[in-house]
């Protein structure tokens, strides 16, 4: 059994290191009755160096240090990895509660993007997610959204470009530790806000309070702001997204319109093009209606198929027409590459695959999805 922490100090002060700035690492230090400059040297290991304990922070007194929780720094240990054939690496981090949460790793030429979770689960429950079928765990704190950039570097061996909050949760249910992550991942990792999307399908009431907020921890928004829409009218929005019942559509773009009035920076849209169910032309023509007039910029996201639904995804060609027919409407937009399918690169597949493998359920095998077939499940040893 553990017999507590090792040093009694340490009790008052176990909060992480992992998400603290310079200036509030040589507060620590000193709290601790060190020089200041120990500060700074804990900020260039944790983050320049990426170390995981403080034990190996080598320039830190050996009495000292060896007095330190190991789990001081907060990060968090590597569950599993998986890589898909194009580079994409996905990880299943566990948290100190005991929980798991994913993150993914996206190389395309020069860019790395990190594209990371704000929760555990998500109480979201959009029909095509795979997150959204197991609830919301928790939020996820500072440290541990800071982390996954930290894993994905030490994993891929090289520094992330960008970051996209597109992993599980949604990032608006908790603002704070976002707009803190955000900032430690500009002012300690040297990232560009201009490199960092936020992901939303809308809560009410917190766009208002995101650009609030984001002015006051970062001076001003200049993170790209991506909200989900996947229907161009309400009632079918309600049938994908339930949630959607509680905020109009209308009402979601006119908060969207105020946040660039607040902000100065474009809205992007992210639409999931569900095969039969919105990718018709009908649809390419109301939304490119509803967005008339509204300087922003559409990205189109091909179904990626789970488990537990039956949706479709469109064929290449309906891909196509969609983005044909916004374009002539002068709708800016793109189509996103789909990346890492055979790495369960879709929102939410990884976690719940090795769940169901620890809990003994047989996994699922989805030819359309995985190019090779899931290990079969080993028992636990013991
Ligand atoms: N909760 C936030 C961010 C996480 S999801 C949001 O909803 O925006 C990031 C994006 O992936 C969202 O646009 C979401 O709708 C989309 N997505 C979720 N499941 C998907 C799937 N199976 N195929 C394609 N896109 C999916």
């Amino acid at each position: 059994m553990e017999a507590g922490p090792r040093h009694p100090d340490l009790a008052v002060s176990a909060a992480p290191l992992l998400g603290l700035g310079r200036p509030a690492l040589e507060e620590w230090a000193l709290a601790q009755g060190q020089p200041a400059f120990r500060g700074r040297q804990l900020h260039e290991w944790i983050y320049a160096r990426g170390v995981r304990e403080p034990q190996a922070i080598t320039v830190l007194p050996k009495l000292w240090r060896e007095r330190l929780e190991p789990s001081l720094i907060g990060r968090l240990p590597l569950r599993h990895r998986s890589d898909a054939a194009d580079g994409t690496v996905k990880l299943l981090l566990g948290t100190g509660d005991g929980l798991s949460l994913e993150t993914v790793g996206i190389p395309a030429g020069d860019r790395l993007t990190v594209c990371v979770s704000s929760q555990v689960g998500c109480p979201m429950a959009c029909r095509f997610c795979a997150t959204g079928k197991g609830g919301l765990q928790r939020s996820l704190a500072v440290h541990e959204i800071v982390d996954q950039v930290l894993s994905v570097r030490e994993a891929m061996g090289r520094r992330p470009s960008h970051v996209v909050f597109m992993g599980m949760g949604e990032p608006l249910l908790n603002i704070d530790a976002v707009l803190a992550a955000i900032d430690c991942l500009c002012g300690d990792l040297g990232m560009a806000q201009r490199q960092i999307t936020v992901s939303s399908v809308g809560v009410p009431g917190a766009l208002p309070q995101l650009a609030e907020r984001a002015r006051q921890r970062l001076g001003r928004a200049q993170f790209t702001l991506a909200v989900s829409l996947h229907a161009p009218d309400q009632r079918l929005r309600e049938e994908l997204i339930p949630t959607a019942r509680a905020y109009p559509i209308d009402a979601l773009l006119e908060d969207c319109r105020r946040y660039v009035a607040d902000t100065g920076r474009r809205v992007s849209f992210e639409y999931v093009l569900l095969g039969g169910v919105n990718d018709q032309p009908r649809h390419a023509e109301a939304l490119a209606r509803l967005l008339r007039g509204f300087q922003s910029h559409v990205n189109l996201i091909p179904y990626n198929p789970i488990a537990e639904e039956d949706f479709r995804r469109p064929s290449s060609e309906a891909v196509e027409a969609f983005r044909r027919l916004l374009g002539a409407r002068r709708v800016a937009v793109s189509v996103r590459a789909s990346r890492g399918l055979d790495a369960d690169a879709a929102c939410g597949q990884l976690r719940r695959r090795l769940e169901a493998a620890e809990s003994g359920a047989p996994l699922r095998f989805d030819p359309a999805v995985d190019r090779t077939p899931p290990e079969p499940h080993r028992p636990a040893r013991g």
